[in-house]
């Protein structure tokens, strides 16, 4: 049976990026060698590094004065790298879910952090907006689509001080005006690679500001020195990054990504809106296209384990809601096909019709 995969992270990837990617680990690059077991030093690894890091600029217009790393270490680790290489006394953070209160956690180990706005004490069902971000700050960070709750800012914000952003589960979803930004993080695993490479896009001038010093391993400038091979990289990750950047560019690039995108968002939340036995979990104007979180109303709330059992049977994989919210979340990710939400809505009708 075809399985529909609607995995928050690890989660679904272009059957091109999977496709080459087991070929190049039986036979990379002609070479008669698994992509596994050739330096990275070698000559048609550097070819992939170069390539994926230009492919990466090309498709998010990246402009002049910024760079591109890919490190390991997951967007956990850039919890701490961004304050190490950015604050020095103080810095702004929206608390926006999980991921952010985790950033914020670590951005203290460094210096004052104000934490401007939060929605923590609504679940997190909301994206704040009324909130001010003090002028001294050294950046302003936040988290663009929030995985576990499904909430999402789809605008680039005008901030006065240097914006800095996860954008971990949603990144090449929707343009982004990359100017607007110091720095934008994420980790692969939701919309470009398998786990294992994390993005960084820097703009260079933001660096070498803070009086610490930082270990050689945690400074960007390190890395956008050696063009992201100071230490040996994720290879098979970074090979497999590549593989969906082409596919991207093969199939529309981001614009198109993210007209498809709306597509199977708006199909999903109009069959929640309109289907008697769910309910959507966030703020209507704050919908993620990403992570699209629902319960059952709570009328038919002890339905939840019968439904969950009845999608699995018609080939849903991965969505159960995550522990914090419950219910269920269908990530709805670039390599997602729509016939997979139409699949998910199918479902969603058939089940109402036998229960009322
Ligand atoms: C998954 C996720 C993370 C954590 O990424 P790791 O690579 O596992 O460290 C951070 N932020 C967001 C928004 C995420 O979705």
């Amino acid at each position: 049976m075809k399985k529909h995969n609607f995995y928050a992270g690890p989660s679904i990837l272009p059957q091109f990026t999977i496709n080459n990617t087991a070929k190049a680990v039986i036979d990379f690059a002609g070479t008669g060698l698994s992509i596994m077991e050739v330096s990275h030093r070698s000559k048609e690894f550097v070819a992939v590094m170069d390539q994926a890091i230009a492919l990466f600029k090309e498709l998010l217009e990246i402009p002049e004065g910024y760079s591109v790393i890919f490190l390991g270490g997951g967007a956990s680790t850039q919890f701490a790298m961004v304050p190490y290489n950015l604050m020095n006394k103080k810095a702004a953070y929206l608390n926006t879910g999980t991921w952010a209160k985790k950033a914020i956690k670590e951005a203290k180990l460094f210096g004052e952090v104000d934490v401007v706005g939060s929605s923590e004490s609504a679940n997190y069902n909301f994206y704040p907006k009324d909130y001010t971000v003090p002028a001294d700050a050294d950046y302003f960070h936040i988290t663009t689509n929030n995985t576990i709750y499904g909430t999402q800012i789809r605008k680039d914000l005008d901030c006065k001080v240097p914006l800095v952003a996860d954008m971990s589960s949603d990144i090449f979803s929707r343009p982004v005006d990359i100017s607007k930004y110091a720095l934008i993080y994420g980790g692969a695993q939701k919309n470009l690679a398998p786990a294992g490479v994390t993005f960084v896009i820097v703009k260079n001038d933001m660096l070498g500001k803070v009086d610490r010093t930082i270990p050689t391993m945690f400074n960007y400038q390190t890395h956008i020195e050696k063009e992201s091979m100071f230490n040996t990289p994720p290879v098979l990750p970074v090979f497999a990054a590549l593989q969906t950047l082409i596919w991207l560019k093969d199939n529309g690039g981001i614009v198109a990504m993210e007209k498809k995108n709306i597509e199977k968002a708006n199909l999903l939340y109009d069959e929640i809106d309109r289907n008697k036995l769910f309910v959507g979990t966030v703020a209507h104007e704050d919908r993620s296209l990403m992570n699209i979180c629902f319960v059952m109303t709570e009328e038919y709330k002890d339905l939840e384990a019968d439904f969950m059992k009845f999608a699995t049977e018609k080939g849903m994989v991965g969505i159960k809601g995550h522990r914090s919210v419950g219910g269920f979340r269908a990530s709805t990710y670039n390599a997602l096909p729509k016939e997979s939400v139409v699949a998910l809505v199918d479902a969603m009708k058939e089940f109402e019709k036998m229960k009322i």
